[in-house]
């Protein structure tokens, strides 16, 4: 084979490569910027870990809680529970005024959660891991790597968040929250 006929294939095969992955994060903006939800959004966490770790964990319950704000999400170390900041996420959902935003704030504290949940316990090791996959799925000019970079809290700079408050209400679950039906099946 000639140099540049091989140049010429190799190329081919580069550009064919880089149009997959763009097609597959324009897929996934498309996906998180219009999800409607916590389960909408948590399948495009798992889906996004799988494809970067080639890891999952099934049978995740999420729980919502009212918490001091400078707490976004945990994960009991041992259980298959998350807990979402539900006063944290109400004023985010006010202040952003836009499903995007919120959309990918949620993601965010979703995916950091699970990557504890799957095994990855040190916060020094879960937070670059968090950009990298938000990067990966998303491309690094979406609104959920620039949240992944910064840190989620980026988007209540300026806000008084010491002196906001709100009254403490009884901890709920997310029904549905892991859909074990497929996506279709009524
Ligand atoms: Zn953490």
């Amino acid at each position: 084979m000639c140099v540049m006929q091989k140049v010429k294939e190799e190329k081919s095969a580069f550009i064919s490569v880089m149009g997959k992955s763009l097609e597959r994060i324009e897929d996934n903006q498309h996906r998180l910027d219009n999800a409607e939800g916590y389960s909408e959004v948590w399948e495009i966490v798992k889906a996004n870990v799988k494809q970067v770790l080639h890891k999952q964990r099934k049978g995740m319950l999420l729980f919502l809680d009212d918490m001091p704000l400078r707490l976004g999400a945990y994960h009991p170390l041992g259980t298959n529970n998350l807990v979402l900041n539900r006063t944290l996420v109400t004023i985010v959902e006010a202040t952003a005024k836009s499903r995007k935003l919120l959309n990918a704030f949620v993601y965010t504290l979703l995916l950091h959660e699970y990557l504890h949940a799957l095994g990855y316990v040190e916060e020094a090791e879960v937070r670059p891991l968090v950009y990298q996959i938000s990067k990966n799925c998303f491309g690094g000019e979406h609104i959920a790597a620039k949240l992944a970079e910064q840190g989620p809290w980026s988007i209540l700079r300026g806000l008084p968040l010491d002196s906001l408050r709100a009254p403490k209400r009884v901890m709920e679950i997310v029904k549905d929250f892991e859909k074990t039906n497929r996506r279709y099946i009524v």
